[in-house]
């Protein structure tokens, strides 16, 4: 067992005392058995939350809706979820409710894929009841039990099956593949927000340039927002290197070179995204797009910006050194405004005058200046320069 099992042993162990059963379940299993990293385990329980709850000292109940009750235990946070069935499902999407059972064969049942329906317990045994082992062995994607019903429930799973496939260089098995051809057009009725999760898995994985055009097969690309009739984009993509795109901004970054939309705000606003990103790639492509940068303007845009610029490059070109720009920024007086060894303060003291506009025009005009080498950054050059500029404005 690997040591991030180990660890959470006394976890499964505690509830087993209690009486009840509890395996490792999901990603963390499937991972396991084809010899991936491991990131987070999941963990599931015959118990249910209030009787979790009763078992461990330190619980929060941050999903417990759904039946996950989060135990700090060993100084690590474990999330442990009750075997469940999911309820009607009336609109393609999530259950309208959840049911508690003690059952794992019923809560394996609910799950995704075959290869996502693997408990392993205690003594290190597997429960593969629809033959994830065998499907991994044969890189397939399967969905667990009549694939046409399992999309019905939640279209999600289709976006899954795709990110999958980048993942992990598996393909899909010939019933959930026609599934999918069959019932895309319900991805219409999932939240953006969940389809951005799948997508950005999706580009990360090594086997991006199957899943791409398999996207393109599905035709996925109506429900990716600013994605429809853009099959250019999606070819652009297949023809860069996406394993140097390794963080969302990058990868983000280099879809909107690759969709190149009218306006980068509102494309990726469509897919909610988070507005400290939404910033930094339009900070970004408004760099990309000018064919020269005065240092100034390097500066000013700071060495994030800048790094995501390149990368973006690396991306596009296939090459693999960061060339100029970087160097340029690296080989600036100062990289950020922090590093100005005078700030507002000091300029309104040696001038003796309280602060205003002045100042801060001031201060952008000493930025420029200690960037283009016209003053050291000094506290004394700057003082005498200060002085020098306050007596020569009216
Ligand atoms: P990752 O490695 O990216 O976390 P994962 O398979 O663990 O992949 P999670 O979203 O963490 O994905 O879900 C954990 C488990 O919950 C899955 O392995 C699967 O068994 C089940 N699951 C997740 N989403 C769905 C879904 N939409 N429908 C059915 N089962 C799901
Ligand atoms: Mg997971």
């Amino acid at each position: 067992m690997k040591a991030i099992f180990k660890k959470a042993v006394p976890v499964l162990a505690k509830l087993e005392q209690a009486g009840f059963e509890a395996y490792f379940v999901g990603g963390s299993v499937r991972d396991t058995l084809l010899g991936r990293e491991v990131a987070d385990i999941d963990i599931a329980t015959s118990a249910f939350p209030e009787e979790v709850k009763q078992i461990f000292m330190r619980t929060f109940d941050t999903g417990i809706e759904h039946g996950t009750v989060s135990v700090l235990e060993a100084g690590e946070i474990y999330e442990i979820t009750t075997f469940r069935t999911e309820g009607t499902y009336a609109d393609f999407r999530r259950p309208d409710e959840v049911v508690f059972i003690r059952s794992l064969e019923k809560d394996l049942e609910r799950r995704d894929f075959t290869m996502n329906a693997i408990a392993m317990g205690l003594d290190g045994r597997f429960i593969d009841p629809f033959g994830g082992q065998q499907d991994m062995a044969n890189k397939q994607i399967r969905a667990v039990g009549k694939a046409w019903e399992r999309f019905h429930e939640d279209a999600l799973r289709m976006m899954r099956g795709v990110r999958f496939v980048s993942q992990l260089d598996f393909s899909l098995e010939k019933d959930t593949y026609e599934a999918m051809q069959q019932n895309i057009a319900l991805l219409k009725n999932i939240a953006v927000e969940r389809i951005a999760v799948e997508f950005v898995k999706l580009m990360k994985g090594q086997a991006v340039n199957v899943a791409l055009p398999l996207v393109q097969k599905l035709e996925m690309l109506h429900y990716l927002p600013g994605f429809e009739g853009q099959s250019v984009a999606i070819q652009r993509l297949e023809s860069w290197d996406l394993a140097a795109a390794s963080d969302d901004e990058t990868i983000w970054f280099v879809v909107v070179l690759a969709v190149m939309p009218e306006n980068v705000g509102a494309f990726l606003r469509a897919w909610k995204l988070p507005n400290k990103l939404i910033r930094e790639v339009i900070k970004a492509y408004d760099l990309a797009n000018k064919r020269v940068w005065s240092d100034y303007e390097l500066f000013a845009t700071g060495s994030h910006t800048v790094a995501l610029v390149e990368k973006a490059r690396l991306v596009q070109t296939g090459e693999t050194e960061w060339t100029a720009l970087h160097e340029r920024l690296a080989a600036l007086p100062v990289q950020s405004r922090s590093e100005i060894q005078a700030g507002g303060n000091d300029i309104m003291a040696w001038v003796d005058k309280k602060g205003g506009p002045w100042l801060k025009e001031l201060l952008a005009r000493l930025d420029q200046a200690i960037i283009e080498g016209e003053v050291a950054n000094t506290q004394s050059e700057i003082k005498g320069w200060v002085k020098h500029v306050i007596n020569e404005s009216p």
